[in-house]
């Protein structure tokens, strides 16, 4: 993609240009000017200027004579929620992985405009949260060679992606609130318009939750969806808008594609507005710390399966499967080694980061998805059992809303009252009344290395947390490879029982129980013999290649599932309607 940045009133000193190493919403490093090629800059005379590389990210430029244009290709194929894409179709932009800004000009007003490309046949639409009319054809309003928006700043800007290509969209409002869903997919224009119903089913059920939608200040909340084959599964939040890509289409991918929906949607309250400090405001130049993404993200994360519940969308089977999943998840060796808020200082290395030395992150590390949704749904039931269902994490939510979302929520591009965790626990202090309790939550669950009592908590709803092999011998889950004799392919936890015999990753496992073993089939058919409580020896050879017999005592597989618990008593069957029926 051919992009071109002009930089008026600059004064004289040296103009540093740079390409953002962060993109908002996702947490590791990218570098992005790793794509661009083929600068050139200009100076106020119109002739070329040196420029210099003091560093990796971008380019310095002197003696420009007060004004500067800087012309650039930047190359990407990838459809998704941080990068670009360009291609016959359309051109997917992600503004930190396309866009080239200075130092120090972050409060000015910016104007963007997309040219049409040659021999696309000029029909390409604009889907973004930038000021301006990316949908000629809503007003019948011929389609234009080229679009013009602008953004009030840098953080704005960065912060609107656009899909620049062949969209359909849809509209529809709550209220005064305007909403478009913008798609770029390969299915049908019928398909579209029912699937925009269930778009808005969510969309008013998570607006129950706060009473409120947020300022959307384009006039409109723009969701931005790219459902094609050869699209990564993404979605990235945004102030305004939200990108959503997947391979799948709505034919066949319906019910993950409202999840997304229902999680990014989630967003414009929650990390957009409710905004942890760490974030705010965002750093281009460097990776972005929170020690809240158990909330920001991990609460966004348990409301997404809860909205689709409460509208239907999805089925009790399915949304118990997610709250399995989730006790699961907390449930993981890594809740030992680190706190929740440990988990959210994790994302720069595990948010769209690659390592290419081992980590031990499959026995330490739990993503602050699963582990914040987890926490959450424990918040949840604790605020109902506690209040007999007239409080919930609803009210918590909307706590935040009313002290940190809402009034700071008036400078676009920004978040002018960030939230720090003391005030989080301080929120849910005040919510409960009982900063004791608060108080508890907070150090057990996030800050600490405790797993709630969702079993009791659950029950309360006439669910059961039921073993889901009980009564199975289990040695851990521990899983082989063939690899110049049987392996071990993953990391040994220590609450694993075959972790006391001292089995490590890549030791040859020779015998259990007296068996030869050649896969994970034969360790299942050994387990079979055996109940939890026996002793049974292993015979291994550590990676210096000497064999040694150890013995393992067995315990009871203990992966759960969550499932309905027969009859329901009225007062459980009155709790449970609380908690997932809906608000509307
Ligand atoms: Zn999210």
């Amino acid at each position: 993609m051919q992009v071109e940045a002009t930089f008026p009133d600059v004064g004289l000193g040296t103009l540093v240009l740079r390409m953002s190493r962060s993109s908002p919403g996702r947490y590791s490093l990218h570098d992005f000017a790793k794509n661009v090629y083929d600068v050139h800059v200009t100076g106020a005379n119109g002739r070329e200027i040196e420029t210099t590389r003091p560093d990796p990210y971008g380019w310095n430029a002197s003696g420009h004579g007060g004004s500067a244009t800087v012309k650039y290709k930047v190359y990407g194929d990838r459809v998704d929620g941080t990068y670009l894409a360009v291609d016959t179709t359309h051109a997917h932009i992600n503004m930190p992985a396309a866009i080239m800004w200075a130092h120090g000009l972050d409060e000015r007003p910016i104007t963007v405009t997309f040219d049409q490309p040659a021999g696309m046949g000029g029909r390409w639409l604009v889907a973004t949260q930038l000021h301006g009319e990316g949908f000629p054809i809503l007003n019948n309003v011929p389609i234009p060679p080229s679009y013009t928006f602008t953004a009030p700043n840098l953080q704005y800007l960065m912060d609107s992606p656009a899909d620049f290509g062949i969209i359909g969209i849809r509209r529809f409002s709550v209220g005064q609130k305007n909403f478009r869903f913008a798609l770029h997919h390969t299915g049908t224009d019928a398909e579209l318009t029912d699937y925009a119903k269930d778009v808005e089913k969510i969309v008013r059920e998570e607006g129950a939750i706060y009473g409120e939608y947020p300022n959307y200040e384009p006039g409109y909340y723009t969701f931005i969806a790219d459902y094609l084959p050869y699209a990564s599964g993404d979605g990235m939040e945004h102030r305004n808008s939200t990108v959503i890509s997947a391979a799948a289409s709505i034919a066949t991918g319906r019910g993950r594609l409202l999840d997304t929906v229902a999680h990014e949607f989630f967003h414009c309250w929650n990390v957009e507005r409710i905004r942890p400090k760490g974030l705010e405001p965002f750093d281009f130049d460097r990776a972005n710390l929170s020690g809240e993404l158990w909330l920001a993200e991990g609460f966004t994360q348990y409301y997404g399966p809860l909205a689709l519940q409460r509208t239907n969308l999805v089925d009790l089977t399915s949304t118990l499967r997610t709250i399995g999943g989730l006790i699961e998840s907390v449930s993981g060796p890594g809740h030992l080694v680190r706190s929740a808020e440990e988990m959210s200082r994790m994302a720069p290395f595990i948010d769209g980061g690659r390592t290419s030395d081992r980590t031990n992150w499959s026995t330490t590390v739990i993503s602050y998805y699963p582990f914040g949704g987890a926490i959450a749904l424990a918040m949840d039931l604790s605020l109902n059992d506690r209040s007999d269902s007239r409080l919930s994490l609803d009210d918590f939510m909307r706590a935040m809303w009313t002290k940190f979302g809402k009034p700071g929520g008036v400078r676009e591009g920004y978040v002018d009252r960030p939230y720090t965790m003391a005030d989080a626990e301080a929120a849910l202090a005040e919510v409960s009344g009982d900063r004791a309790f608060a108080h508890e939550f907070f150090s057990r669950y996030i800050q600490g290395h405790d797993v709630a009592d969702y079993a009791r908590l659950l029950s309360r709803a006439g669910f059961t947390v039921r073993k889901r092999n009980a009564g199975r011998a289990w040695l851990g889950d521990m899983r082989l490879e063939s690899r110049n004799g049987t392996r071990v392919a993953t990391l040994v936890a220590p609450t694993w029982p075959v972790y006391a015999a001292g089995v490590d990753q890549d030791d040859v496992l020779q015998q259990l129980d007296g068996t030869r073993i050649g896969g994970d089939a034969d360790v299942a058919t050994v387990l079979q013999r055996h109940k939890p409580g026996d002793t049974i020896p292993i015979v291994f050879a550590d990676r210096t290649g000497v064999a040694q017999t150890k013995t393992i005592t067995l315990g009871e597989d203990p992966h759960v599932d969550v499932v309905e618990a027969g009859s329901l008593s009225p007062a459980q069957r009155a709790f449970r309607d609380r908690w997932l029926k809906s608000r509307q």
